[in-house]
């Protein structure tokens, strides 16, 4: 059981890709869809549950 593994929440500004990073990877400089580089990183604890709704302009996302 990896206790210690948890991910980041990445999500793309410019054409709402969205995506899971695990902590300790390289990460993503740039989009890895459009090629922008305006990326949120949103800090996710593994214990935490969250579902994302992408919309035609946005994101939303529910942490339970
Ligand atoms: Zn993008």
């Amino acid at each position: 059981m990896p206790g210690e593994e948890y991910c980041d929440l990445v999500i793309c500004n410019s054409c709402l890709w969205a995506g899971s990073l695990l902590r300790g990877s390289r990460g993503f400089m740039i989009c890895p869809a459009c090629g922008n580089n305006s990326l949120d990183v949103i800090p996710v604890n593994d214990y935490e549950k969250y579902s994302i709704n992408v919309g035609n302009k946005s994101v939303e996302i529910d942490f339970k």
